[in-house]
C-alpha cells in the first residue's frame, strides 16, 4: 500500500495521508482552489511518503530501502494503517543485514 501527502509551502500546511494518486492531485487541485483562487503556489510538494510520515524522497538511500521492508512488512498486518511496529522495523534491519552479509561471504568466497 502507497501513502501520499501533498504540502503547501506558502500556507505551510500538509494534507492528511491518502492511498492513491487520484485522491492526491484531488488533495492539490482542491486546495489551489479553495485558498489560492487556482494558482499553483511555489514549492509545492506531492508524494509518496512512508508510515511514519516521511517523504521517500528526502531519505538517504539505505533508509529509504529500509522504510520499504519495514513498510511492507507492517502492510501485512495493517494496509492502510500509519505507524510502524517494532517487530517490522528490527526484522527489516535483520534482512538488510544478511544480505550485507550475504553479498560480502559471497566476495570473499570468489576470491
Ligand atoms: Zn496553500
Amino acid at each position: 500500500m502507497r501513502r501520499y501527502r501533498y504540502r503547501c509551502t506558502v500556507c505551510r500546511t500538509t494534507s492528511p495521508v491518502v492511498l492513491n494518486l487520484a485522491d492526491l492531485a484531488a488533495e492539490g487541485s482542491t486546495h489551489r482552489l479553495t485558498l489560492h483562487g487556482g494558482h499553483i503556489p511555489d514549492d509545492e510538494a506531492a508524494g509518496e511518503v512512508d508510515r511514519l510520515g516521511r517523504w521517500y524522497a528526502t531519505l538517504p538511500p539505505l533508509t529509504a530501502m529500509h522504510a520499504r521492508i519495514a513498510d511492507g512488512l507492517s502492510d501485512l498486518r495493517d494496509p492502510k494503517g500509519m505507524g510502524r511496529p517494532f517487530w517490522a522495523s528490527g526484522s527489516a534491519a535483520l534482512v538488510l543485514g544478511s544480505a550485507t552479509a550475504l553479498t560480502l561471504l559471497l566476495i570473499a568466497a570468489a576470491l
